[in-house]
């Protein structure tokens, strides 16, 4: 990349780039990429979870999951685990320290007063059956997710409410 490129402001279409530059992403594999990212200040040690709320290809709000603001987190603590029986039988176990990376998201949204409404959201794993009666009230349009996680338990709401369920890569760094 040329000195000015790497300056910023520069809408060179790329053909004076070296071979061997990273190939430019396209947006979902951006925001998903930003997704992946933000998990990284995830702090329950069972999994972690990244969230981006976007409308037009701007990110409006951004989750982990974690402890409540000021509590404290299961890796200063231990997680807290629950069972819980799905109707289907299969086990489940949360933990109950923390808020989800995409309930998080839609309260930093409620905190600061931003619209959700009619937006898309990208998040590293499919969500649990909780949050995504949460993602239809809020009016989220597309919920694109990388790794799946207990489909089986949100088919029969997804295909009921209309909600988009797209399966989308991102960088892992
Ligand atoms: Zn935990
Ligand atoms: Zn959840």
């Amino acid at each position: 990349m040329q000195e000015d490129c790497a300056a910023g402001g520069c809408s060179c279409s790329g053909s004076d780039q070296p071979s061997g530059s990273l190939k430019r992403l396209g947006w979902q594999e951006y925001f998903m990429s930003v997704a992946h990212l933000i998990s990284r200040r995830a702090t329950c040690t069972r999994a972690h979870i990244g969230a981006v709320i976007v409308r037009d290809n701007n990110i409006l709000s951004t989750g982990y999951n974690g402890a409540p603001s000021g509590l404290p987190h299961c890796d200063e603590t231990n997680c807290r685990i629950y069972r819980s029986t799905h109707p289907d039988g299969t086990v489940e176990e949360n933990c109950v320290n923390t808020i989800h990376a995409e309930i998080n998201a839609i309260a930093q949204a409620a905190k600061h007063g931003v619209s959700i409404k009619d937006a898309d959201i990208y998040i590293t794993a499919s969500p649990c059956i909780h949050c995504l009666k949460v993602l239809i009230n809020v009016g989220i349009k597309t919920i694109y997710y990388d790794k799946p996680y207990k489909l089986e338990h949100i088919d029969e709401l997804v295909r009921l409410s209309g909600i988009r369920l797209v399966q989308v890569h991102g960088d892992e760094q």
